[in-house]
Parts: C-alpha cells; structure tokens; sequence
C-alpha cells in the first residue's frame, strides 16, 4: 500500500512557518509590554511592530529586493532585534556580521556573502572604513548611533538609522512566501582556514524556535522560564542569533532587555534595575561575574543561566550557585541553528541538594524534542549508551543548516551519510545524558589511548586556588603527545600554589578511579590570562601556537 498523503482542498490555505508569524502572538497577548535598551531607549511591542515596518520601508527605499543580503554590525541593542525581523520579512536575508573578526577575515565575510548594505555602529566604523576599497557587492550603508548622527570616519553614509525610520512609514504589507527562503547567514572562524558560512530558512527558526520553548520552557527544569520572566542576552546576537532566544521571546511576548556592549557595571545594574530573570553565555562571562568582589553584595537569586558555547566545568557551576545564580549546561554550534541538547534534570532529580546536581547540570545534556543525536565510532555505528564508549557526536535536526554557504565540498563533509557531523567527541550514558569530552582536534592521545582535555579541566577547576583552566596535548617522543596545563590561580593564591600541589590533586583523582595514571599533566603553566576566541571561549589553538608549536 501506498502512503496516504492528505487532500487539499483547492481553496485551503498552505501555512508556510514564516518569521512575520512570530511577531503576531506578543501583539494578541501582551502589546503593551517593555523592550528595554540600556537606559537609552524603551518601548513596547506595538511601537516594535511599527518600527519593524519601518524599516522595511527604509530598506526598501535603499534598493534592498528579495533575495538580497543585508548586514549588521552592532552590539546587541533593539535595533539588532529590529533587523532580526525586518530583513528576513522582506525576503532579504539577514547576515549578522562577527565585530570582533579580523579586517582580513571581515572583507572576506562581506565579499562572500554579497552583502549590499551594511547596518554600521559607529563603533564598528573604522574597522569597517579599512576595509571598504576591498567592498566588491556593498552599495549603500546606514550609520546606526546611540546619540543620533556622528562622525562618519571616511565612510560614506546613505543616513543615521533613526532619521531614516522616522522618515520612512509606519506600515508595510509582508508578504507570504515560500518557507524554503533564507533568512539568515552568518560566519563561523573555525581553527582553520577561511570562514564557513552557515545559513537558516524561514522555517528552520520558527521550528527552532518551538524547540526552544519546549526545551527552555516546557520542561520542570530549575531554569524554566515562561511568560513573566525578563530575559536578556549575553551571547553576542551576530552568535548564532544569541541562540535564537530572541525570537522566542519576542513570540512569547517577554519583557526584553538589551545590553549594548557587555560591560560588567552595566550588566549588573541592568540585571538588577530591570529586574532580568533569564541570560545565556559562554562561561568565561559567568566566570568573569564570579571572580569579580561585587557579585558578593548582590543579590541574584531571580536570576537564571544556561550556559553554552564551552563546557561548564563543575567548580564554575559551584561558585554560580554559590552566589544564587541558578545555572545549567547546553549544547549547539554554528551549524546547528544552535539548539541540540540541554541539561534537563530528570523528575527524580528535581529534589536532590545541589552538591548532588552539580554533575548532572554540568552534562552536555539531553537532546531535546525533535533532535536525533547518536555518538559513533569510526564506521559509523551506534555505540553504546555506557558512559564510557566514546565517539564523534553526529545530529539530525529540522534545524541544522543544511551545507557551508558555496562550498560543496565542506558541505558534504559536513553532512557525510546524511547525518551532520559535529566534529566532537563524547559518550552518552546510561540515563541518556550526552557528555562532551573534546573538539576531535583537542583530544589528547597518549600513548595510544584518548584523553579528554575537558575532563581534565573540570578537574582543576575543583581546585579552590584555580581561577580558570586549559589543558591541551603537546607532542612527546616517546608518548605521541601528553597533556599541560594551563592555569590561572585566584590573586590570593598566586606564588602559594607550585606544579607539584596540582599534580598532586590530579593524583587525588587518579585514585579514585576517576582518570588514569597517565592523566596527571607533565607540566603546569601559571599565566595571568588564557587566550579567548572572538566569541570569547578559550583558544586552543592560541595555547597550542604558544605552547605546543602550533
Ligand atoms: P560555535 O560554532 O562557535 O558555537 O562552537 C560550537 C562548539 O562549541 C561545539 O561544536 C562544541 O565543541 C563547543 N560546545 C558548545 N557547547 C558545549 C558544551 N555544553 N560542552 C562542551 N562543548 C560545547
């Protein structure tokens, strides 16, 4: 027997997953609701709607058609939460450009994406500026500014970006399209070579975004959220549209904050005065947070994080807690729209004292409705859900991008079998929880067998002297390669901590059965900071050039 697909009546409508969609529940449920950006600008979803249409009267204006590419550099303000729905309402495609990227590697991201205008903080000019005698497709570009038109530092501007809204009208006819369509492209730097791009359809985000609400708000998580929570990022939105969360925020109609630049004061005075009750981030700035002597007069206890990007180490997760700031783990990349797993605790979880949580919030996590995750060996095959059987993690998802921007070649190796290949390496144990133990690139391999560099990391960051960690392989004539690790101590403890004193504790480890004999590092690096990447997650591959000979 054939499949029984369904009839359409010729006069009932096909409903394509359209981004537009999304910006129609707040304005049913909760119009009248705040979106707040640093002390320089509030409004409510109403004046969103109408300064969306605006500007897709003032792109339109600027020569932007359907299929055009149209990108943002800015930090995260409502104007950027603007662009996220504007441009791809148009049929545009929104490409949110990384600020912190090399000029070479910028010129080559705009180039590659055919960008035609470009959304600029003035902040971002004279970066841009030095690129702009390489611009082959760039033809018109706004200024966008807190405090209305400035300088404009050897660039030539088509207008300010308020002064062109105020200018353009307040309403303007979405159109319906093909779900198919692009909405958003953006670039990730990888460890080596030229930047890939990654690119998401109207459908894929608004089916991520249901993903969210499912994973971030359905489940009796301790991080839960629903429609009373405040919510603000701080993962960068040129970063994987800061995990999409602005679009399920804006559908559930939330009180929304954005932060401008992340600089700490203004975090804490915003988390406070705005009364934030829910952020995402990599865990350097929950660490740059906990390290800082201020967080210990404040009080944080509404406020919820789930942190992602890089593995949280258990010491880190402790020390959130410790000063009230409920945290768990989750998993994703630039590929992946990015949401693949969080660490949801299970019903018989909810009630254990949080020392016993601790390991279980710092799991890589549970994949989350509608997200096929298996970790397999080198042939492909399942492995099992033991704890230990480790392999590369490969994904299915509605979400996952489907190739790299015009490169067929990595796209195929991306997508080799039909499964997306993360290019990590973990286990899945026997209650379903995913564990990461490294980027393939980063495993250690001593003597033959594997290493996980993130384990070892966990490790140190238990160590009450140890502020923040790296361990990576270095090479070794006899082993192949064995492991170093890089330390920064807490100032109170600096010049009291020796090599030995962390090879001891390691030994503490090794034990207990918890890492082998010939997991203790050979060596232990003190340093004042450990390099970050551009979305600040610590750079192996800097710690490699620096301490391994590239
Ligand atoms: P990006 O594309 O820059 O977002 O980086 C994605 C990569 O970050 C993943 O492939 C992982 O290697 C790493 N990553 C993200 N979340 C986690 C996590 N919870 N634990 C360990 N590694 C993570």
């Amino acid at each position: 027997m054939a499949l029984k697909k369904i009839e359409k009546n010729p006069s009932a409508f096909y409903f394509p997953l359209l981004i537009k969609n999304i910006l129609q529940s707040p304005l049913n449920y909760n119009p009248e609701q705040e979106i707040v950006y640093r002390d320089k600008m509030r409004y409510n979803y109403r004046t969103l709607a109408e300064r969306v249409a605006r500007l897709a009267n003032l792109l339109r204006g600027l020569g932007v058609e359907e299929g055009d590419v149209v990108a943002v550099m800015d930090w995260d303000s409502h104007r950027y939460l603007e662009c996220f729905f504007a441009i791809p309402m148009i049929g545009a495609v929104l490409h949110t450009i990384n600020i912190r990227l090399s000029p070479e590697q910028l010129i080559y991201t705009i180039n590659h994406a055919e960008d035609k205008v470009i959304l600029v903080n003035s902040d971002f000019v004279p970066l841009l500026a030095s690129v702009k005698d390489q611009f082959k497709t760039v033809e018109k570009l706004v200024l966008l500014t807190d405090e209305g038109e400035q300088s404009q530092g050897g660039l030539e501007f088509a207008g300010e970006y308020e002064a062109l809204m105020a200018n353009s009208p307040a309403e303007y006819d979405f159109p319906d399209f093909d779900e198919d369509t692009m909405a958003t492209t953006f670039y990730t730097t990888g460890t080596t070579g030229l930047p890939k791009g990654v690119y998401y359809s109207h459908r894929q985000l608004v089916l991520h975004t249901y993903g969210l609400v499912t994973a971030v708000c359905a489940y009796n998580s301790p991080v839960n959220v629903n429609t009373g929570d405040v919510y603000m990022p701080l993962t960068p939105m040129f970063h994987v549209h800061a995990w999409g969360m602005p679009y399920m925020f804006t559908m559930l109609g939330n009180k929304q904050v954005y932060p401008g630049k992340y600089e700490p004061a203004i975090l804490l005075k915003l988390i406070l005065e705005e009364k934030v009750t829910f952020s995402h981030c990599v865990p350097t700035i929950i660490h740059m947070l906990v390290t800082n002597p201020i967080i210990k007069d404040l009080d944080l206890s509404n406020w919820k994080v789930v942190i992602g990007g890089a593995a949280l180490p258990q010491g880190l997760c402790k020390a959130a807690l410790e000063n009230n700031i409920n945290i768990i783990s989750a998993y994703g990349m630039s590929e992946t729209c990015p949401l693949l797993t969080a660490a949801i605790l299970k019903p018989h979880m909810l009630d254990w004292d949080i020392e016993k949580q601790v390991p279980i919030r710092c799991k890589t996590g549970m994949p989350v409705p509608n997200v096929l995750l298996r970790v397999v060996d080198s042939d492909g095959n399942s492995m099992p859900h033991d704890g230990e059987s480790t392999g590369e993690v490969v994904v299915r998802a509605p979400w996952l991008t489907q190739g790299y921007l015009k490169d067929p070649e990595k796209s195929e190796e991306l997508w080799k079998d039909g499964w997306m290949h993360t290019g990590d390496v973990g286990y899945i144990d026997e209650e379903g929880y995913l564990q990461i133990t490294d980027r393939i690139k980063d495993v250690i391999k001593t003597g033959g067998e594997w290493l996980s560099s993130l384990e070892l990391e966990d490790i140190l960051s238990q160590h009450e002297a140890v502020s923040e960690a790296a361990v990576i392989g270095v090479p070794d004539e006899k082993w192949g390669e064995r492991p170093i690790a890089v330390v920064v101590l807490h100032e109170e403890f600096r010049g009291k901590v020796t090599e030995q004193d962390i090879k001891d504790f390691y030994q503490r480890f090794v034990e207990k059965g918890i890492i082998p004999k010939y997991g203790v590092p050979n060596r232990v690096e003190f340093v004042d900071t450990i390099p970050k990447t551009s979305v600040g997650k610590i750079s192996k591959k800097d710690l490699r050039n620096m301490y391994a000979g590239g």
